[in-house]
């Protein structure tokens, strides 16, 4: 067999399992598995996702200024736009209620006893309060702020933080809709430009994935050795397994919506999809992803340029249909391991918060339980609770972002097909 004609995908999974393996041979070792672990193999798990971030704000800047100045007209981006956020908001509702439905009929919380509560609180304490201050800081201010947020004052400042990735999408959007404004004789120099800086950029890409076996490998092998002790997690396996099964539900709604609204075959829709969602997994992380996400639907699942270019950055920083699953899950299993009984008014207010909060979130590794936070004193259950469910959140974090990504190429998917193409 020819390793180099391996599609990607596959050179992915074995990357993975080849690290998986490696860290649990490590973890034999001790501290000095640990160690030789952490000094030469994380480094280049590290490099891998460095690129691709690298490459994030380059890519929408290009990508996304090329795609709205095809648009011939702009009553055409404003449909689409309303197509997309109405598409995304619905999502995320239907994912929050799914979460809701399972918490509710499997009652994870209830089968945590006094004793493991209080040494999951006791050992997870102060990661948790990392994450209340951090998540402090969101909540002081006022409730326009996320929309003030997104205009930047300056837009060298705006680049210069991956998590600014809604202003940079603004500002793409105003310079691409004044390309459109002016005459065409005026704006093809930059057309040309911006064109060729979009060629470029996909084939930075394109090197970069092909480091991403190598770069999998030493993600998945960090993270076994640096897994919390299974005691622990073995007492936190149902809410991951009532997490995991809210997830997979999800993955059925979009499996069912691209076989019934587009008319596509669910292998043609994984296919195309696989190796972002690999990547999402490694990563933890939705805007690493997305130059791959980006390539892949486009390439692969046929969604027109300017389409995909419009939808996916937009979607990565406020579509997380797995996040909202999470919020769900996580603040009424936090309420059942304390007793607290949530009326329905209470699990109502979670479908609103916990839909804001995952709009809310970074596309980023742990964003998720960051604001859960806002969720659960929202609802009125203990913030202290966040301890009890740190042990498995990378995991769980993973898992989500895969379910994050692909609710992203859903969407594109439904709004390449009912914008119209002319
Ligand atoms: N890591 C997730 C993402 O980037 C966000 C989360 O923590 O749920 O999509």
């Amino acid at each position: 067999m020819n390793l180099k004609r391996l599609p990607l995908h596959w050179k992915i999974i074995i990357g993975m399992v080849f690290g998986v393996l490696l860290g649990f041979l490590m973890s034999n070792f001790g501290q000095f598995g640990k160690d030789l672990i952490s000094d030469w193999i994380k480094p280049f798990g590290t490099i891998f996702i460095n690129a691709l971030k690298l490459i994030a704000i380059p890519l929408i800047l290009a990508s996304l200024i090329k795609g709205i100045s095809d648009l011939k007209d702009i009553s055409k981006l404003s449909r689409m736009g309303g197509i997309t956020v109405t598409t995304y908001l619905i999502t995320t509702v239907i994912a929050v209620s799914v979460g809701l439905a399972i918490v509710n009929i499997i009652k994870p919380g209830n089968s945590i006893s006094e004793d493991t509560r209080i040494e999951l609180l006791n050992a997870y304490e102060d990661d948790a309060d990392k994450k209340r201050e951090a998540a402090a800081e969101t909540k002081n201010s006022g409730p326009l702020q996320p929309i003030i947020d997104i205009v930047p004052s300056n837009i060298i400042n705006a680049a210069t933080d991956n998590k600014n990735m809604l202003q940079i999408i603004f500002f793409s959007i105003l310079f691409g809709i004044s390309m459109i404004l002016i005459p065409e004789k005026k704006s093809k120099p930059l057309k040309d430009f911006f064109n060729s800086l979009n060629e470029v950029i996909l084939k930075i890409i394109d090197l970069i994935m092909s480091f991403a076996p190598y770069g999998v490998f030493a993600l998945l092998a960090t993270l076994i050795v640096e897994a919390p002790k299974w005691d622990l997690l073995k007492s936190l396996l149902l809410y991951s397994i009532t997490l995991i099964l809210g997830l997979f539900l999800l993955i059925i709604i979009y499996t069912i919506v691209v076989r019934v609204l587009l008319n596509k075959s669910p292998n043609f829709f994984f296919n195309g999809i696989l190796p972002a969602q690999l990547v999402a997994f490694s990563t933890s992380s939705s805007a690493a992803t997305l130059p791959v996400t980006m390539d892949r639907v486009h390439n692969n699942l046929n969604v027109r340029k300017e389409v995909s270019s419009f939808v996916l950055p937009i979607g990565a920083t406020i579509n997380m249909d797995g996040t909202a699953v999470y919020q769900a899950i996580a603040a009424v299993f936090i309420a059942q391991t304390f007793g607290l009984d949530l009326s329905v008014t209470a699990q109502l207010g979670i479908i609103v918060t916990a839909t804001l909060a995952s709009i809310g979130a970074a596309a980023v590794p742990s964003a998720g339980i960051i604001v859960l936070v806002i969720v659960l004193a929202q609802a009125g259950i203990p913030e202290a609770g966040l301890a009890l469910i740190f042990a498995v959140d990378r995991p769980l974090d993973m898992c989500r972002t895969v379910v994050n990504i692909t609710g992203d190429a859903t969407v594109s998917m439904i709004v390449d097909k009912f914008v119209s193409k002319k």
